[in-house]
């Protein structure tokens, strides 16, 4: 019997031919795939920019660093999330104030975001936790008047929508990330999309060492045609034209795949609604359903997840609230009971497999499985 992870890759023969073309070509290194690729997820998105970088990590540092986080800022997030999320803040040398989150929506709850605000706040940065896109427009209001800039955590989004807009759009920046876990897959990538041409510009610039080779945009005169400037302190966070093609290459199969995810989780929903003790996720029309965490009765939760792994079945937890990893602990005095909301998802939540090559016998052993851990309790 096969082993059922809790996500996994879509790879077919046409991804394979999209890298192979490349490794027999002339660029390997950032070039004429990255520019296909970034183009393709503007489109999709809806935005004027789309900016490629080599992780979902490095997308989010450079969000927040083209949103001018720095010494003494303030980012608002949630403690639910990968600690990604708040560590490229600190990268910054920025402060993380989390709020807590909505049980609810399972996001970062955009009232306790507000009450948070501060004059030191740059940023406040929801997470589309699970797929579930973060009310934007809420976000907007609390953020209102005090110059906060909203940068979405989209890493679970992709394929997301508010109505008829797709998650990346609304945000000031949106970072996504192509971990395989994740909806496509580049082996390792991620982007940050905006309409806002200053920002497009920062990301650029941020993510090749702050080097400018464009003589029109040099704060001197150029000394000759090899002329380069290093304006900030950048990084080398290129995304590679090997990556990019395949990136490209999922692109195309992206609605297929958010469909399906949508119908998987619709029957677990189905499976699961009338077993006691069990709480589905919070549902929307635009839910991408990266992942499907399944609420189970706290004191049980362990001997679900080792029962499932004796069955065949990987579930994992997502996550161990930010705020009580030792390191946030240590540095910055963060304690149980801060969070009560993230804590108490955290002590009942097991993801279940979802992913596309998900077969619906898969689906129904995965439920199956979970409904007599659940009856024999
Ligand atoms: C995956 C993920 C990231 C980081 O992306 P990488 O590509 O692994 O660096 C950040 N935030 C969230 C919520 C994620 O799920």
């Amino acid at each position: 019997m096969k082993f059922l992870s809790y996500g996994h890759q879509y790879i077919d023969e046409e991804d394979i031919r999209a890298v192979a073309d490349v490794l027999r070509g002339d660029w390997l290194t950032q070039g004429p795939s990255v520019d296909a690729f970034e183009k393709a997820f503007a489109e999709y998105v809806g935005t004027r920019h789309a900016v490629a970088f080599a992780n979902g990590t490095a997308a989010l540092h450079g969000a927040y660093f083209a949103a001018g986080v720095g010494p003494g800022d303030e980012v608002i997030t949630s403690p639910m999330t990968f600690a990604a999320t708040s560590n490229a803040v600190l990268y910054l040398g920025g402060t993380v104030r989390f709020a807590d989150m909505d049980p609810a929506t399972l996001c970062l709850d955009p009232k306790k975001a507000g009450e948070g605000i501060t004059t030191r706040t740059k940023v406040i940065a929801p997470v589309s936790y699970s797929g579930y896109p973060a009310d934007l427009a809420a976000f907007r209001e609390a953020a209102e008047g005090s110059g906060a800039v909203l940068v979405e955590d989209a890493c679970h989004a992709l394929g997301a929508k508010r109505g008829k807009i797709p998650v990346g759009k609304e945000a000031d920046l949106t970072a996504f990330s192509f971990h395989p876990v994740k909806h496509i897959t580049t082996g390792e990538g991620g982007m940050v999309t905006t309409d806002s041409d200053e920002y497009a510009e920062r990301l650029r610039l941020f993510r090749t060492h702050g080097i400018t080779k464009d003589p029109t945009r040099m704060e001197g005169e150029p000394d000759g045609p090899w002329s380069t400037e290093m304006q900030v302190l950048g990084f080398n966070y290129r995304l590679s034209d090997i990556h990019a093609a395949l990136g490209l290459s999922q692109m195309k199969k992206l609605d297929r795949f958010v469909a399906r995810r949508k119908e998987i989780a619709s029957l677990y929903d189905g499976l699961f609604s009338s077993v006691r003790g069990l709480d589905i996720p919070p549902g929307h029309e635009g839910h991408a359903y990266h992942l499907y965490p399944l609420r189970v009765p706290a004191e049980r939760r362990k001997e679900f997840i080792l029962k499932l792994k004796e069955r065949g079945i990987g579930g994992m937890v997502h996550y161990p609230p930010v705020h009580l990893h030792p390191y946030y602990r240590k540095n910055f005095g963060w304690k149980k009971g801060d969070f009560p909301e993230a804590e108490a998802f955290y002590s009942r939540e097991i993801s279940l497999p979802m992913f596309y090559g998900l077969s619906n016998d898969d689906v129904m052993r995965v439920a199956e499985e979970i409904r007599s851990i659940a009856d024999a309790g």
